[in-house]
This record gives C-alpha cells, structure tokens and sequence, in this order.
C-alpha cells in the first residue's frame, strides 16, 4: 500500500471515535495543494544537474501551515503528502495555530560539496517563493537538514522579498532569530512525554531499557537525555548499523565519538571511550526486535512492517520518527498487546518551540532556555495527559486517542467556518 493511504488509514479508524461533520471529513481527506518543482543545480565541477523538489499544504483550517523540509532519495510527492497530513494532526494535537505542511527534495545531500547544497537549498526556495511566507507556509528542518539548511533558506526568502523576514523558516541558529533550544526541541518534547506516561504503567527509569533506532538530531538527543536521567540505553543504531550492551551504554561517549567521526561504526573500534564497556554490534533490524522495556524508533518511516511487528518485544513503542508504523503492523501490535505511542504526540516537541520561534521573530523579542523549557513542558504534558484521558474513557489505542483529540480541534474549526446543516437551515 501506498504510504499516503496508509496515513488515510489512521484516520478512518479515529473516525468511529469522533463525531464529525460530512464536511469536516471531506476537507481532511485531501491536500489543499500540491506544488512540485525541477530545482537546476550548477555542480562544482560546472555541468547543471536537475533534482525534484515538493512542497505541500495539507490543511490550513487553522492557521499557515507548518512543517519541515526533508533531502533524502527516496522523497516522493507520496511521501510528503503524508508527511504534511501528518503535521496537520500534530499541530491540531498541540493545539497550535497552524495547519499542517511538509516539503523536500529527492536527493542524496552526502554526495553534495557544502556549496552544492547551499545552492540547491536557495534553489528549492526561488522555485516555491510564491507558495510559502510567515503568514501562508512555514519551512523548519527535517532529515539531513539543519540550522545551516534553515539559514540559507530564510536569507534566499528574504533577499526575494526585500524585506528580513524571519519568520517563514524555523530551526534557524539563534544569530538569525532562531529559538533558544529548537535545536533539542523534539527529543525534549518526547522525553516530557514518557515521563508523563511511564509511572502510568508503574515504571521507573533505573528499570527502563531502551533501545534507540536512529542516532541523528532527534535520537540521539533524547538517548543522551533518558541515560542522564537513569534510564538504561541499552541500544542505538544509525543508518550503517548499531551497538547493544545489554548493562547500558555510555551514551555521551558513544555521541562524542559520533560526532567526531561521523559513523557509529568508530564506536566498535577498539581503544575508543566505549571499548570499556562489553557491547555487541547489531543490525537495525535485530535492534527493533531486542527485549528491551521501551522502543524509540527515532530514524524513518516504514520501519515496523506487517513482516517484523509479531517480532517486536518492547511492550512501549515511543514513535519519534514519524511514521516508523505502518497501519498494517499497528494491528499486530495491538493484538499482541504492545503500545505505541505515536509520532504525533511524541515527536510534537520540534514544532511547538518552532511555533514558539515564530512567535518570538514577530514580536521581535526573544526568550531564555529556561522559558521555552518550561512552555514546552507545560504543553507536552497537558497534552499528553488529555491523549491519556481519551485512550482510558473510550478504551481506545494511543494513536486513535491522539488523532481524536487533533480531529475536534480540527473539526470545530472547520465547522464555525458553517457546515451543510448551517446553509440548509438557513
Ligand atoms: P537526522 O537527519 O538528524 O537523523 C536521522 C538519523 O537516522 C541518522 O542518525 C541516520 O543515520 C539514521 N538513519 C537513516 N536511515 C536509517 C536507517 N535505514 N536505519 C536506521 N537509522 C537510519 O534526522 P532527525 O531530525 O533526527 O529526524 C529523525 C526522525 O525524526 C525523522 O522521522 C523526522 O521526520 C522525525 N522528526 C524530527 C524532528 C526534528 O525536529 N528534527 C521533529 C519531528 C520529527
């Protein structure tokens, strides 16, 4: 199945659980609109090469849409797609004041020199200027995009308009108006939320394995945040393989030396920080099926399939990736009694101190860390606890619990704007 109508899926089942206007339904069933562009790249050694680029509005009922801008070879219009229905749950699950949005290119930005990239970035944003702005679209980073990525975009959007305009990119670094702690922002979120739901199920950190699949931004932040606060990160894994050390590993060391090589392979070296510890090397499939307490799936989607769900031993599944279920395998998982917490919750963190960035580049006035921590917390939290409150009264999964609570934000929205019964009334 498609990946966009495997995201359909997730709705169709909230759907039973929500009472929702025939018109609010038809309008979340398709994207506003799909814009996709051929971006021309002049490579270092002068020949002009021509990469896909896409950006999508998927739902703007409640204000600009918001998301994030992923380089990757196997980006499809498909794929963001689901990405941007993705981010309009999100944000309708975080009550913020947008709709949802995505954006990328099909590339592989390894095999680009560092002005390459700058180019195709300010290339992607001279072609979707007309598409995007403070007020209608929001970029912010995604996969094997960052701070860097962000800045060139907001400098081309702004040299376009003639105007600074801060406020249509978030994810920037702090010099161009960016946010104190949007860089940890998504594994904070998902660290508030499993320390809101884990003394739900009577556990406690010193107790807790986890395993952690992909170790970039987002995973990596969150395995250092949960090792800092005693839980036992027995696993991690990048895109070339991972390491398992069934006492926990040391988790700044194993990012000191991630960081300074670049590949979690140099961890296996011997003489390494890490060589102190017994660890074993591990596929990324051998590590989603460990016997750990709590899965964190933190790099793709697509990653826990109807062939390795009955697999799966953790009985928590904290989805920082988006996406990393397919509806097929959430099916399996809930028959064999394992609960997924889902991307749309866990990972919120990211584009809730995005908003709070945005918020800040139009007032023009800028908050300390400690600040954006603890609105972040206060968020994460209450809403974590009212996705909770749903999954208890109307004895539903995680995921349905979060998409109804996104769906009545979304379909109040949709209906003050006047529904079939309001003009047949009239
Ligand atoms: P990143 O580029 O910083 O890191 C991605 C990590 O995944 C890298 O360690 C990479 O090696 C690893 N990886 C890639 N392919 C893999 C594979 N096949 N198997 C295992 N690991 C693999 O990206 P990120 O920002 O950390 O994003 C990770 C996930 O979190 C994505 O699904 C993204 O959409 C989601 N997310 C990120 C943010 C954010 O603010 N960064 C916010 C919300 C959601």
């Amino acid at each position: 199945m498609d990946i966009f109508a495997d995201a359909q899926q997730r709705l169709d089942e909230a759907l039973k659980h929500v009472k929702l206007s025939d018109d609010a339904i038809a309008r979340l069933r398709s994207p506003k609109a799909n814009l996709q562009v051929s971006i021309p790249l002049r490579r270092d050694d002068g020949s002009l090469e021509i990469f896909q680029g896409y950006r999508v509005r998927y739902d703007d009922t409640r204000g600009p849409t918001k998301g994030g801008v992923r380089y990757h070879p196997g980006v499809t219009l498909g794929e963001v797609q689901s990405l941007a229905f993705w981010m309009t749950f999100k944000c309708a699950v975080l009550d913020l004041p947008y709709g949802g949005g995505k954006g990328g290119i099909t590339v592989n930005p390894k095999e680009l020199s560092r002005l390459e990239l700058e180019r195709l970035s300010r290339g992607y944003i001279d072609a979707i200027a007309d598409f995007i702005g403070p007020d209608r679209d929001i970029l912010a980073p995604d996969v094997y995009t960052n701070a860097m990525v962000m800045s060139w975009m907001m400098d081309q959007y702004s040299t376009i308009q003639r105007k600074f305009s801060p406020g249509v990119v978030t994810g920037k670094p702090l010099a161009v108006g960016g946010s104190q702690g949007r860089d940890t922002a998504t594994a904070m979120g998902a660290f508030f939320t499993i320390q809101t739901l884990l003394p739900k199920y009577d556990r406690l950190p010193e107790n807790t394995r986890v395993a952690v699949q992909g170790f970039g931004n987002a995973g990596a932040t969150l395995a250092e945040l949960l090792h800092k606060a005693g839980y036992k990160v027995v696993a991690v894994s990048d895109s070339k393989g991972g390491i398992y050390a069934p006492q926990g590993l040391d988790i700044p060391s194993v990012r000191a030396h991630k960081n300074a090589t670049r590949a979690m392979e140099a961890v296996y070296c011997e003489g390494s920080v890490c060589s102190l510890r017994s660890r074993e090397t591990i596929t990324n499939a051998e590590l989603l099926e460990l016997e750990v307490d709590l899965l964190v799936p933190a790099a793709l989607e697509n990653q826990i399939t109807e062939e390795n769900a009955a697999n799966i031993k953790a009985p928590l599944i904290f989805e920082v990736a988006n996406g990393p279920v397919t509806a097929a395998a959430d099916a399996i998982l809930q028959r064999q009694g394992t609960t997924v917490f889902p991307d749309i919750l866990v990972n919120a963190g990211g584009v809730t101190v995005s908003y709070f960035e945005w918020v800040q580049n139009r007032n023009g006035l800028y908050w300390t860390a400690e600040e954006v921590q603890d609105r972040l917390k206060a968020r994460m939290v209450k809403e974590t606890e009212a996705v909770w409150k749903l999954m208890q009264e109307k004895d539903i999964a995680a995921r349905t619990a979060a998409y109804v609570h996104g769906l009545q934000r979304l379909g109040e929205t949709i209906e003050a704007k006047g529904t079939r019964d309001y003009y047949q009334q009239g």
